[in-house]
């Protein structure tokens, strides 16, 4: 094996088999070419095309690849280089914190420093197209204002209007979220990933064998600080709990727009598995497409107030009814100037939920969904400014946070181990709905 063979392999596209001094002569990568006439060394790396005259080392050869090879749909010439360099001993000294391909938009954006700020985070962030960068900023991710005048201003600079950039800023903070929260807690990233211990797994398993497991949940969703509002609770924790089985349970909750509604929701996804949930506060008409393709499969989807809810809501009926959305999306070839079509295809099932101030949603959605009105009365009220007042009473703090914790812990174990199964009701018929 040469130095650079398997690096020209992957750039080419093919296996090459060079004689003994390295020499291999095969179709040029940078014209039409059928007869072979483009000779690479792969001991020292030169190539010389006989057809197109184009010649040099290596690092030319990157450098032309990156130039003719750019734009192709679904195509990272960014990342083939890379690992092209890499085959080839030449990894790039990279200062670089997070580096992120766009399928959707075709850029790629370097995040070289990033700050967490009391507002969110803040980055400096290169923005790549076809191989150069064509734009730098230090936007602060976490804020829409921020995010849209680095558009705008991206747009009068670039000339280039980029639709879907917004949502390609919101996926670059989650990922530098994700890597943050990776880098500051390592350890406990691993333990997720573990396989439970037999202790654990006798912590879930007991609780899970309890004859009045349905008490238990409620009195724990209680322990986590809800005042009243049990059956919400319940139904909102079995709605995620059904994530695992082929039709899951969706949920709308309405009220008024400080009613509550988020807590309930916040309360009964803490006992679920944090890599379980998906919640965003709101949500653009595709994004749900360009989610990868496992990425919501057995998850819980929660949005909050979507603002101008209707663009999603398609998508949303899609993948509860069809289990997963499938997508085609039109892109030019630039190397062919055809039109190809890509498909993609975002699998589900999930367990969707959602909250809203609007007394009536789209009539398609609303006959798919549950629908849960929060109790707004003066009674609730007051019951929960008493509890206010009341966690400021040392005696009365009898649920610690090292019990909730606990809690926690033990509803995370058992929705690990449950799995679906088949049911049967001998006495369905007595069964009457509501
Ligand atoms: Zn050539």
């Amino acid at each position: 094996m040469f130095k650079y063979q398997k690096a020209y392999e992957l750039l080419m596209g093919e296996e090459l088999k060079p004689r003994e001094d390295g020499e291999v002569t095969t179709n040029c990568r940078f014209h039409p070419d059928d007869n072979p006439s483009c000779s690479i060394n792969l001991n020292h790396g030169l190539f010389k095309c006989h057809g197109c005259g184009k010649e040099g080392n290596f690092i030319t050869f990157i450098k032309l690849f990156r130039e003719l090879t750019s734009c192709k749909a679904g195509f990272d010439v960014t990342a083939i280089i890379d690992q092209a360099k890499e085959l080839a001993g030449m990894p790039e000294i990279k200062n670089l914190f997070l580096s992120y391909w766009s399928e959707l938009t075709g850029l790629r954006y370097n995040v070289e420093r990033i700050i967490s700020i009391k507002s969110g985070i803040k980055v400096c962030l290169k923005i790549v197209q076809n191989g150069s960068v064509v734009y730098s900023d230090m936007p602060n991710l976490s804020s829409a204002k921020s995010r849209n005048e680095l558009v705008g201003r991206f747009r009068a600079l670039v000339g280039v209007e980029c639709l879907n950039m917004d949502y390609d800023l919101i996926e670059l903070e989650r990922r530098c979220k994700d890597k943050l929260n990776i880098i500051n807690d390592k350890s406990e990233a691993k333990k997720e990933e573990a396989p439970l211990t037999p202790e654990e797994e006798k912590i879930g398993l007991d609780f899970l064998c309890s004859p009045n497991l349905v008490k238990i949940i409620q009195q724990d969703l209680m322990s986590m600080g809800a005042v009243g509002e049990e059956i919400n609770l319940l139904l909102l924790y079995l709605a995620g709990t059904s994530r695992i089985l082929p039709k899951p349970i969706s949920i709308v909750i309405k009220g008024t727009s400080s009613g509550g509604k988020s807590y309930i929701v916040s309360i009964a996804i803490r006992l679920m598995p944090p890599d379980a949930v998906k919640e965003y506060s709101s949500i653009s008409a595709k994004a749900l497409t360009h989610m990868k393709q496992e990425e919501l499969k057995n998850k819980i989807l929660i949005v909050y107030e979507r603002p101008g809810a209707e663009a999603s809501d398609y998508n949303i009926r899609v993948i509860q009814s069809e289990g997963k959305i499938r997508i085609a999306t039109t892109v030019k070839d630039p190397e062919t100037g055809n039109f190809t079509t890509i498909e993609k295809e975002v699998e589900g099932p999930i367990a969707y939920i959602e909250t809203t101030t609007k007394t009536s949603i789209h009539p398609e959605n609303e006959t798919r969904v549950f629908i849960l009105y929060i109790d707004e009365s003066v009674g609730q009220t007051e019951n929960i400014h008493l509890a206010q007042k009341e966690k400021y009473i040392a005696s009365n703090q009898k649920i610690t946070e090292e019990l909730r914790k606990q809690i926690i812990k033990k509803h995370v174990i058992a929705q690990r181990i449950l799995k679906p199964y088949k049911v049967e009701i001998p006495y369905v018929h007595e069964i009457e709905f509501p």
